[in-house]
Order: structure tokens, then sequence, then C-alpha cells
């Protein structure tokens, strides 16, 4: 707290152009910087899709918003995101159960799966258009588990009534063309365009009265009698009885980080191919580290990522573009021969992991009134969900039966 320069660390977030901005800019509706309210209910720090979930939350419960971001609406790591909508947590569930106790992990899985639901649920409630598109997800053994280790996996998530069955090379084959002696497949997954989704949900909260000012920097928050003071980087200040930082890999400065890692990864998408695709468009995953995760897109390109590496410098990222492509390309063609995987879009970002796979979601430690999302994993859009519905209950005075799963440790 009380560094002059910014409330969170910058980062250079991303590289390229990412398919979600192909078409340009989202349309969110902007305030005049002038019109910034002297006073609040709560601050949002950040306008991507963490920043818009908690709009729509705290504004539907009648709470007043402003939404504050140093870059336009939506542009920072959410753009980037290839926003495969899973509740199957990074960390397998007989893995998790190691780290955190097998209840804690029977919790946080069966409460990542309701988040996929709460949203596809909160998505055809605001009629947001955003390509919003329930699939099921299909888990190729890899070098972290390999077959017998998926058939224990899949025990496990049985066991605690997770949607998930065992294929074997045949159907795998049937479904997909994929030869692999066998995989898991569970329904609860979902794809989205990230920016519409983001886009959608910051116009319905502003419909309902939130103000989104953009680009402006927090540059400081500080305890006042009413609860917490943000001041902008050009001196203007709100007072708010609430902040959530929603600041994704631009952490905030004072939050303590146990276990979160800020690494790079890479994208590729290839040119539409509808036709040619596997029927049932299920989400691929790989149980591998580094590890390839694969969706299509509503005009039917073939969208994939993965090839993670464990440093955070964006020009050492960008170095590797041609070569992590090239390999996701290569990884790709061995998976589906017939396919075209000639990248027409690539790009590189930033990444973040945790020590379990899980967020970190709740109040900063010795910051009053302040909240931080830090939805770090594969799983962040699910994640921002889970966030939004938290920090909402929190703000309300309801303890969520969750909440102490994620809690920002001090
Ligand atoms: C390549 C890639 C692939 C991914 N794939 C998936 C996937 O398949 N499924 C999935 O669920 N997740 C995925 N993720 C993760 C997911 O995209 C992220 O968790 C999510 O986009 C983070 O959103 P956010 O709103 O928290 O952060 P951002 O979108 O980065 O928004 C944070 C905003 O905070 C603003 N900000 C920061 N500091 C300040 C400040 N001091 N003042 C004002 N504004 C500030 C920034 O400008 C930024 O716009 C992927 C991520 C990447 C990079």
């Amino acid at each position: 707290m009380g560094q002059r320069s910014s409330a969170t660390h910058h980062r250079d977030l991303r590289t390229g152009i990412p398919l979600w901005l192909a078409n340009g800019r989202p349309r969110v509706p902007v305030s005049n910087p002038d019109s910034l309210p002297k006073r609040v209910d709560v601050a949002v720090i950040g306008s991507g899709i963490t920043g818009a979930m908690l709009a729509d939350a705290l504004t539907a419960v009648g709470f007043s918003v402003v939404v504050l971001d140093r870059r336009l609406p939506c542009s920072g790591s959410t753009p980037a995101s290839t926003a495969l909508l899973q509740f199957e947590i990074d960390t397998p569930l007989i893995v998790l159960g190691r780290k955190i106790g097998v209840e804690n992990a029977r919790r946080a899985w069966l409460r990542s799966l309701k988040a996929v639901d709460d949203l596809s649920r909160r998505v055809a409630e605001l009629r947001i258009e955003c390509d919003f598109k329930r699939r099921s997800a299909i888990y190729l053994p890899g070098n972290v588990l390999d077959v017998a280790g998926l058939k224990s996996e899949l025990a496990a998530r049985q066991k605690i009534g997770l949607p998930s069955e065992l294929l074997d090379r045949d159907e795998l084959r049937r479904l997909t063309g994929i030869a692999k002696p066998a995989a898991l497949i569970s329904t609860g997954g979902a794809e989205v365009d990230p920016v519409k989704l983001a886009a959608g949900l910051l116009r319905r909260a502003s419909a309902r009265g939130a103000s989104i000012f953009a680009p402006i920097d927090v540059a400081d928050v500080a305890p006042c009698r009413t609860g917490v003071t943000v001041t902008m980087a050009d001196g203007r200040g709100v007072d708010a009885r609430f902040v959530v930082f929603a600041t994704g890999y631009e952490v905030p400065k004072g939050v303590p980080l146990t276990g979160h890692k800020i690494i790079s990864t890479w994208t590729i998408a290839t040119a539409p191919q509808p036709d040619r695709l596997w029927p049932g468009r299920e989400l691929i995953w790989e149980a591998a580290d580094p590890y390839l995760y694969i969706r299509t897109t509503a005009d039917g390109r073939v969208l994939a990522g993965g090839e993670d590496e464990d440093f955070s410098d964006a020009d050492q990222r960008d170095a590797l573009i041609a070569t992590k492509t090239a390999t996701l390309q290569r990884k790709l063609k061995r998976l589906f021969p017939d396919l075209d995987m000639t990248p027409e879009y690539r790009w590189a970002g930033s990444f973040g992991e945790s020590a379990t796979g899980l967020p970190s979601i709740g109040a900063v430690p010795r910051m009053k009134g302040c909240y931080a999302v830090l939805g770090y994993g594969g799983n962040g859009i699910t994640f921002s969900m889970m966030a939004a519905q938290i920090i909402q209950r929190t703000l309300c005075g309801i303890t969520d039966p969750d909440a102490d799963l994620f809690g920002l440790s001090a």
C-alpha cells in the first residue's frame, strides 16, 4: 500500500492479435472521468472477465459500482483466453485430495462444476450473445496421468458424483478420430467468446447503473473513515465501502502470493474448417505437462494452447512465438492428421499458476475493505464466476459455504 506509481504491478500481458479481437474492440459504454462519483459502494479494479462478472453480480444485488481500468475495457488477459469453460481443475481430483485433503478437494471440484452451470444460466437469463455452447470435455492420458491414473481419477470423480465416464480406444476414435488407448469424457463444460461475454456483462451492469472508467490507472488505495479511498494516477479519487482487485496477472501490491506464479503460454487458431471437425466438437485436453488444450470455435476453427514455460519475461516469451506455435501445430497434427493445422492467428500471453490449481479469492490481509481475486490456473474464467458469487455474498454479509477454501493467506 501507499506506493505512488500504481496499486498493481505492470505487465506486458500478451502479444499478437487474439482471434476474439480480430473484428475490433467490443462495444462497452465508458464514462467521462469528470463524472467519477465522490462515493460508491464498490470500486472494482479491472474490466476483464473477472471485473465484468463482479460488476454483474454486485449491481444485481443493488450495490452502486464503478469499474476502473488502466486499459480500455476487456483489453487485458481476457482476449488472450482460449475460453474453454471446464469444471475440471488443472490439478486432478486424486492429486488435489493429497494436497488439501479429500473433503476439501471434493468441495472445490463440486463448486467448480456448479460455477459453469451457474454461468450458463446467467448468460441465458441476460441473453448475452457470446457464442456460449455447452460442450463435453475429453481428457487424454499423458505424463501426469497414464491410463491407470485416469482410471483412478475416474473412480474418485464418480464417487463424488462428477459427470465423468471412461472412453475406450474404439469409442475415443469414433468420437474424435484420436488414436489413444483410453480417455475420460465429462459433461458439464462449455465454450465461449470471452470478449463478447465480458463486454455483454459490462453492458448489463452498466444498464443497472455501474459506471466504467477507462483508461484510468489506480495508483493507490488507503483506508478512510467510510471505507477505502481509491486514488487514480491523475489525482482523482473515489471513496468506496469496498474495493475489489480484479486485476488478473497484474497482481496488487501488498497482496500476499503463496504458491502463485506468473508463467508464459502460447496459442494458435486455424482457418475455419467446420466440415472437417470432430462431430461433437468436444473440448480436448491432456493429462500432461506441458499440456495441450483444444477446442473449436463458432465459425469452425481449431483453437489450441499450451506449451507453458516457467518464466514471465515478455521478451523471452515473444522470442519463442514461432517455435512454440510450430510445436502446437505439430502436436495437433499428430492427434488430427486430416485437419489443416496451419495457424491463421497466433498469440502469446502471461498466465497464472497456483500451487494447488485453485484460485485465491477473498479479503486482503491487512488492507481493510479490500478484496482480491487471483483466478489463477487453466480454469480462470470458471474461477471468476466462483469469485463473483463469493465476493457478492461476502459484501452482503452472507457466508459463502466454500469461501474458506479459497481465502488469501496472510
Ligand atoms: C493464453 C491463455 C489461455 C487461457 N485459456 C483459458 C481457458 O481455456 N479457460 C479459462 O477458464 N481460462 C483461461 N485462461 C485464463 C483466463 O483467461 C484468465 O483467468 C482471465 O482472462 C483473467 O481475467 P481477469 O479479468 O482476471 O484479468 P484481465 O483480463 O487481465 O483484466 C484485469 C484488468 O485489470 C486492469 N488493471 C490492472 N491493474 C490496474 C490498476 N492499477 N488500475 C486500473 N486497472 C488495472 C488491467 O488493465 C486489466 O484490463 C487463459 C489465459 C491465457 C492468457
